[in-house]
Order: structure tokens, then sequence, then C-alpha cells
């Protein structure tokens, strides 16, 4: 049997959740050494990794608070209170996320989160291991080799290595070489859709040109555009498009076919996008895939943790969110559990249905934000859903759930909320107005599901 308190640490990955972890076990007292593949994002002034900045809400608030740096971060982050809807007439609809004073969303930048926890983790008077790639595990020897773009190779031995190292992870590929040992499932999904980063500078005066503290959505049924805020007051918008067909990425292939789209899409939206044609045109165009699999850990060797273990869509804003719960509950486990391989089994057991389940939220939340949010019925909805809250403080939404109550596992969200927004809906296809006496009768049952 082998203790974790008697392990080496190894962190395959320092991107948000590598380095959240290797933060949290350096103040727990652990032996942890950290390599990360890229150079040290630091020392370059280029983006840190796919998207610019993120969505942090509660849950990821709470890996935050845990390693004591939230009031540390958030000062960094710009509050986005709800939706504003940009209609194909170009006019705007607000829908707030909550009524609830404390419940926004937070848009930051995926650089300066990964650099502060980077800075902190350097406090603790270790060095990440910055341009070494785990490159080779050997099971039987129990090694892994890390390598650099030099060629020169790092050997560790007889020590267990927690994989933070992303939606491609080459230590899920280690294991998926073993997959018959292991009987692991696998199951990894590409969308018919990509995206496409695009800048809306400030305007005069460092003027934010959109309202500041929302996250717009230019939803436009099979397609959409969203926009989160930046402190610099500028926007950082991301266009979903299909790959293929009428409206997709295929046909947009010369500056003339790219105005008319957005002149007829995203009107409002054009003036704001001074550099569209070199963004569009020279800037990547991202997959978006999620996986799925089973077991998360080799023996005592080897644990998956964030997006190497369940990579999800971004549709709800969540996968680092859900990465840093990941990190709050390994947390609680360490304080239960000293074997290893117990502490891996029992940490996908906690983890997985949640994971699960926030996958399967964010393909539907994919529809809801390019279609169903401009459909009368849905915003009927919102209305009523904000009204609820209003009167009756103790009830959350399925968004509410999901985004701002930690304490309420993601599964559980994804029951109770899937349940309330059929309810919701069906009454809303046939009425527009609710007495209180009504509003009491429907409170009543939200409260019985
Ligand atoms: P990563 O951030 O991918 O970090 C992995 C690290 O491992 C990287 O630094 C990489 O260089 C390193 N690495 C890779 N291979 C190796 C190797 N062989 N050896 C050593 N190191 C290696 N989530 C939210 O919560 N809110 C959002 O609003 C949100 N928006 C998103 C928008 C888009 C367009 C996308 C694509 C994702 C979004 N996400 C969002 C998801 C979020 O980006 C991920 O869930 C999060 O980055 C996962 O963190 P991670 O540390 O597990 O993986």
């Amino acid at each position: 049997m082998s203790s974790i308190h008697d392990k080496k640490i190894i962190i395959a990955g320092a991107g948000l959740v590598g380095s959240l972890l290797a933060l949290r076990l350096l103040q727990k007292g652990y032996q942890v050494e950290i390599f990360e593949s890229r150079e040290d994002m630091r020392k370059q002034s280029i983006s840190a990794g796919r998207s610019i900045n993120l969505a942090l809400s509660h849950r990821g608030i709470e890996g935050l608070k845990l390693v004591g740096l939230s009031d540390q971060i958030l000062p960094h982050a710009v509050q986005m209170k709800g939706r504003m809807i940009h209609t194909l007439n170009s006019e705007l609809l607000f829908q707030p996320y909550s009524i609830r004073e404390n419940e926004y969303i937070n848009s930051i930048s995926r650089r300066t989160l990964n650099i502060q926890l980077m800075d902190a983790i350097e406090k603790w008077d270790v060095k990440i291991n910055f341009g070494n790639r785990l490159s080779h595990f050997s099971p039987e020897e129990n090694k892994f080799t890390f390598t650099t773009k030099g060629n020169l190779k790092n050997e560790l031995v007889d020590c267990c290595l927690i994989a933070t190292d992303g939606s491609n992870s080459i230590a899920r590929k280690f294991m998926l070489d073993r997959s018959a040992e292991l009987r692991m499932n696998y199951n990894q999904k590409f969308q018919d859709y990509g995206y496409k980063e695009l800048t809306i500078p400030p305007g005069e005066h460092s003027k934010f040109l959109l309202e500041k503290n929302a996250l717009h959505i230019w939803p436009r049924g099979h397609f959409m555009m969203i926009a989160l805020p930046n402190p610099d007051a500028t926007f950082t918008a991301t266009l979903f498009l299909p790959f293929k067909g009428e409206q997709g990425f295929e046909l947009l292939q010369n500056t003339s076919t790219l105005r008319t789209f957005f002149h007829k899409y995203f009107t409002d939206a054009l003036p704001l996008i001074p550099n569209l044609e070199e963004e569009f045109f020279e800037n990547p165009t991202g997959h978006l895939n999620s996986v799925k699999c089973s077991p998360w850990h080799y023996k005592d060797q080897i644990l998956l943790m964030g997006d190497a273990a369940h990579a999800i869509i971004p549709f709800y804003g969540q996968g680092m969110n859900c990465g840093f719960e990941d990190v709050v509950v390994f947390d609680q486990l360490l304080d239960q559990l000293s074997n290893v391989e117990e502490l891996f089994q029992q940490f996908e057991s906690s983890r997985k249905p949640n994971a699960d389940a926030i996958s399967d939220l964010a393909e539907d939340n994919f529809e809801e934000m390019r279609d169903k949010v401009s459909d009368p019925v849905y915003q009927r909805k919102r209305a009523l859903e904000s009204q609820l809250e209003k009167k009756y403080p103790n009830y959350y939404s399925k968004y509410a759930l999901v985004t701002f109550r930690p304490d309420v596992s993601y599964s559980e969200a994804m029951i109770k909320g899937r349940l309330q927004d059929e309810f919701l809906l069906k009454i809303c296809a046939d009425q527009t107005e609710f007495n209180d006496i009504e509003m009491m009768k429907i409170y009543n049952h939200l409260q019985s599901i």
C-alpha cells in the first residue's frame, strides 16, 4: 500500500488547474514537482492559451478562496450581471443572471489568472520546469520522462503523476495504450462548429463601446457571436459558426463575403470591429471537442484532472470552474485518505457524475444561447424566473444552480434544473401574466421538484 504522504507528486501541466492544484499541495506540505511544456508566459507577450478571457463563477472562486487568492484575483475581473441580447434588428434586451446582489459572473483574462497562480507557487521557493513536455511513461519501472525542445530528458521514478495537461492529454493517451488492461472507456466528440476570436477596441477616452457589465450575445439560430469585457475597455468577441454550410466558415473565404455576412447578421457589431478582416483571416479557427473517459487513474501512478479527465464545450462557461472544483474536492479527500489508489478512485467516483452532468448541460446551453434566448416563450420564462427570485429568494433557476451554488453538485443542478425548465416553459407557452396566487402555486410546485 503506497501512502500519498511518502510520495513525490509530479504535476504535468501548469495551466489553470495544474497551477491551482500545485499551490494547494505546497500549502499542505506535500513534495511537489511541476512540469509545463510551454515556455514561461510571463516572459512572452503572446496569449496564454485558447481563449483570451474566461467567465469565472462561484465554483471557481471557491478554488481561489481555498488557496487564499480570491481577494487578490477578483479585482482583475469585470463583473457580468446578465446577458445582453443583440437582435437581428440591433435591438438590445438585457436578461439578468439573477436578481440577488452577489450573483454575477466575472470576465477574467486567462493569462492574468495563470500568472497570479504561478507567482503564488514560486513564493514557496519552488521552480516550475518550463519547456518540459511529458513524453513517456514506463509503468513497469514506474518512470515518467519529460523532454525539452533540445531533447534533454528529465526522468522521474517512483512518484505519482497528476496529469493536468489539458484536453489533448498525453497522460490520457498513455492510459489508452493500456485500455484493455484498464477496461478504459473513451468518448471524444467534435462539434460541427468552430470559433474565431475578434477584438472590439475601446472608444475615445478608453470608453467601453458596449455595456460593460454584461456578456453580449448575438443569437442567430444555428450560429452566434458572444463578447466578454476586459478591464482595458476592450471586448473579446468569439464567433461560433458551423465549419460547413451556408453560414459556415468554408464560405467566408474573402473580405467581401465576410463583410456582407457581418452586415447581414451582426449589423451593430460591424462598426465596432475595425480589424475584422485581418483578425478573421489571420486568427486561428478553434475546434470544440469534449471528452468523457473512465477510469481517470492508472493504479497509483497516474491521475487525470481538469480538462485531461473531462474536457467540455465552453457554452456554460464552466470548464475551468469545474477543474477548480476538482481541486477543492481533491483537497477534501486528501484529509480523509492516504492510500494513493483509493484516493484516486474516490476522486473519480465523486467527480465523474458531476463532470458528465456539466458536459451535458454545456451541450444544452449551446442551443439555448444561439437560438432560444431570442424565443418569446423562453424570454417569458426568464422574466417569470426573475419575478420568482424577487418574491421567493429561495428560488434558483437552472443557470443559478449551476453557476452560483457550489453547495449543489452539477448532477443535482442538472436534474432539478431540467425539471424546472420543462415545467416553466410549459406554463409560459400559454400564459403571459401571473397573479400572486398563481405565482405561489408555481413556486410551491418548483419547491416540490
Ligand atoms: P489547460 O488550461 O489546457 O492547461 C493544460 C496545460 O498543460 C497547458 O499549460 C499546456 O501547455 C500543458 N501541457 C499540455 N501537454 C503537456 C505535456 N505533455 N507536458 C507538460 N505540460 C503539458 N471555462 C470556464 O470556466 N469559463 C469560460 O468562460 C470558458 N471559456 C472557454 C472558451 C473557449 C473558447 C474554450 C476553448 C474553453 C473555455 N473554457 C472556459 C474552458 C477552460 O479553458 C478549460 O476548462 C481550462 O483551461 C482547463 O484547464 P486545465 O488546466 O485542465 O487545462
